[in-house]
């Protein structure tokens, strides 16, 4: 069947994003379709506004403010610089915050290693880190990656690289389900994790 060109465009968009085939990509283009202007408007209007709106922090690569060097934690005189905590995505810090049991900074890799996605150290926010703990002296990194194959194999190669700078090294204790994403995880259980958290040797 051959479709008018604005609705094909729009089926092929959504099918780039990750987690959406082509059947989903129909159903929300045909969504759209048949739904008032003003979804479709405020749609548009987010998306254009999220790359000018928002940037990255430039010491710990959470985001933050078009514009802003540093993030609002980086920035924060309470936070303590000397101990930080490793996660995946930003939306990990949001979780960690949410449990209010955490008070030094953080450290966003943006993804977790992955051969089979082609994911290496160097598409990761490794480097950085490494170049931050020695600058800084912090005394502790808390490896908060996801507890799935790759978020350990992410956590034990990152371990493997502070072995040379003097630091003490740890993991979110287990309790967090396998596979599970910390994002989801609820705040006790976070807050579990964290308070029984293991040097890693
Ligand atoms: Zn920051």
């Amino acid at each position: 069947m051959l479709l008018p060109e604005p609705i094909q465009n729009l089926i092929n968009a959504f099918a780039r994003l990750p987690g959406i085939g082509p059947k989903t990509a129909s159903r929300l283009t045909f969504y759209l379709l048949r739904s008032s202007e003003d979804l479709s408007l405020d749609l548009a209007e987010a998306l254009r506004t999220i790359k000018t709106s928002i940037g990255y922090c430039t010491r710990c690569f959470n985001i933050t403010g078009a514009g802003r060097d540093l993030c609002e934690i980086c920035s924060h005189p309470q936070r303590n610089p000397l101990q930080v905590c490793v996660v995946e995505e930003p939306l990990d810090v949001v979780a960690l915050e949410r449990t209010s049991g955490y008070h030094g900074q953080y450290h966003v890799l943006h993804g977790v290693l992955s051969p089979i996605e082609g994911v290496g150290p160097q598409d990761l926010k490794i480097a950085p880190l490494l170049a931050r703990v020695q600058k800084e002296g912090v005394q502790e990194v808390i490896l908060a990656t996801n507890p799935s194959m790759e978020g350990d194999a992410t956590a034990m190669y990152v371990q493997s690289q502070l072995r040379a700078i003097n630091v003490r090294v740890t993991r979110l204790a287990r309790g967090l389900p396998i596979g599970g994403d910390l994002e989801y995880a609820d705040q006790n259980t976070l807050l579990r994790a964290l308070a029984g958290r293991q040097e890693m040797d």
